[in-house]
């Protein structure tokens, strides 16, 4: 199995080089070479399994070689023991052909933790094979900091760095960041805003001498595994429902694009999902993309859904290689056009099929509130902002197919939102009840290249 670029110019590689890399050398996005295909039969057979062993199923053809079937499969257990409910991801029915996903079971409350899991799980697993050891520094609004720490905590050989926006994430999300105990965790508070905190990752990132001194990793949503982990749940909850007998819709709140992108992955291993349906706040730039063909980036607006507040949505530009036929010279452009001007155009037949499989809808601040509280009298189910968002846009979109809406985080994550939606403050599961009690560790640091560099040089020389 190998792995090319979306843009053509980085040299193809494997599973694990693939994984290790994260961003490509001509800056494009890692997809598999060919998409492996299940058969009718197969994904039948993965109706009822435990969550694992349908993870093992889906994910080895394209690991490949890179582990053993007994590796991969012990790995996938390690990853997913820590998780809060047996079924991993238990699927529940809202209405007559109204379904929620819910992907919030896992240590951190949010779906980032079956991809950040499993990732921790396999690159622990190469290190210790190659004797290496790495530091990962990411960028973070939130959830994908507190699920990069939950993942790669005490765990030998890596040290993890995470810069978030001091003052700009939710208490809940700073406390997952700040109380583990382990000395690799390093949880850096940085004054200004998220945007300040990626641009200096970037810069980590294009400072080679750094990035090879330190041996830095990164793992961002565009890193394949983690998108890879989250193709599985779209197998397991579609054959719940009776798949591949059944075509299924989705709706998936969408931000990065990462998470509605391995939806993609699902259906063109031969999962008979309808369509996919691009749910998004405010910020609504992937809902316009796909709606005109024209991706304008905007200024970020601050929102009850704070994970979807994007505009540089980076895996849309996995499904734009595919829409284009694999032409990665035609990407290229496409991004030289957005690094320029802020916007690029899609070309009228790739619109139409990138719209053939995916559809869209943006829902306002108030509309998510009010469908917070209509959720809760209708279904006695609170949600989550970022939930919200999905059920309003699929309850537009509904047709005849069973609508899956994927619930991706916990409502406690946003206990202010819920609360103000519904007057009741959602409770933290009991297994992390203490969460408000433990002793924080952070540093603040400044916008500085330097004296980031600095830091991290020190911290991990000890
Ligand atoms: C990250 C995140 C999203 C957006 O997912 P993408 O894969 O970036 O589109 C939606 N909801 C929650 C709670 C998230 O943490």
């Amino acid at each position: 199995m190998r792995y090319v670029s979306t843009r053509g110019a980085a040299p193809a590689l494997g599973f694990e080089d693939t994984m290790m890399t994260g961003l490509a050398r001509d800056g494009g996005l890692y997809v598999p070479e060919d998409v492996p295909t299940m058969s009718a039969a197969d994904i039948a057979a993965l109706a009822g399994l435990p969550y694992e062993e349908a993870a093992f199923r889906v994910i080895r053809p394209f690991v490949a070689d890179a582990f053993t079937e007994s590796e991969l499969q012990d790995l996938i257990a390690r990853a997913y023991a820590g998780f809060g409910h047996p079924a991993r991801a238990p699927l529940k029915q809202l209405g007559p052909n109204q379904f929620l996903l819910e992907l919030f079971h896992g240590p951190t409350l949010a779906f980032k933790d079956f991809a950040m899991q499993l990732i921790g799980q396999l690159m622990q697993a190469a290190l210790q094979r190659s004797g290496e050891r790495i530091t990962i520094v990411g960028a973070t609004s939130g959830d994908t900091g507190s699920a990069a720490i939950e993942a790669f905590r005490g765990l030998p050989n890596v040290d993890v760095f995470i810069l978030y926006p001091h003052g700009r994430v939710s208490e809940v999300q700073r406390r997952q960041m700040t109380t583990p105990v382990e000395d690799n965790v390093h949880a850096l508070a940085l004054h200004g805003h998220f945007d300040d905190c990626q641009a200096r990752l970037k810069d980590m990132f294009n400072d080679h001498e750094f990035r090879d001194g330190v041996r830095l990793a990164g793992v961002n949503s565009i890193n394949w595994a983690r998108v890879l982990a989250q193709v599985v749940y779209y197998f397991t909850a579609a054959t719940t429902l009776g798949a591949p007998h059944r075509t299924i819709d989705v709706t998936v709140p969408t931000g990065n694009f990462g998470d509605i992108f391995a939806g993609c992955i699902a259906r063109r291993m031969g999962l008979p999902l309808g369509r996919l349906y691009a749910a998004t706040n405010q910020n609504d730039v992937v809902n316009r993309a796909l709606k005109s063909g024209l991706y304008q980036a905007t200024d970020v607006t601050p929102s009850y859904s704070p994970s979807m507040d994007i505009q540089v949505s980076s895996n849309f530009e996995r499904a734009l290689f595919d829409a284009y036929g694999r032409d990665g010279n035609a990407v290229r452009q496409l991004m030289d056009d957005m690094r320029d001007h802020g916007q690029f155009k899609i070309s009228q037949g790739a619109h139409e099929a990138l719209t053939e499989v995916l559809g869209s809808g943006m829902t306002l601040e108030s509309a998510t509130l009010q469908r917070i509280q209509t959720t809760l009298a209708e279904t006695g189910e609170l949600v989550c902002p970022h939930t919200a968002v999905g059920l309003d846009v699929a309850e537009r979109k509904a047709g005849d197919a069973p609508m899956i809406t994927l619930a991706t985080a916990h409502p406690a994550k946003f206990p202010d939102a819920v609360e103000e939606a519904t007057g009741i403050r959602p409770p933290l599961p009991s297994r992390m009840s203490d969460l408000y009690d433990r002793p924080e560790r952070v540093t603040e640091v400044e916008n500085d290249l330097g004296a980031l560099q600095q830091l991290i040089r020190d911290r991990i020389s000890k």
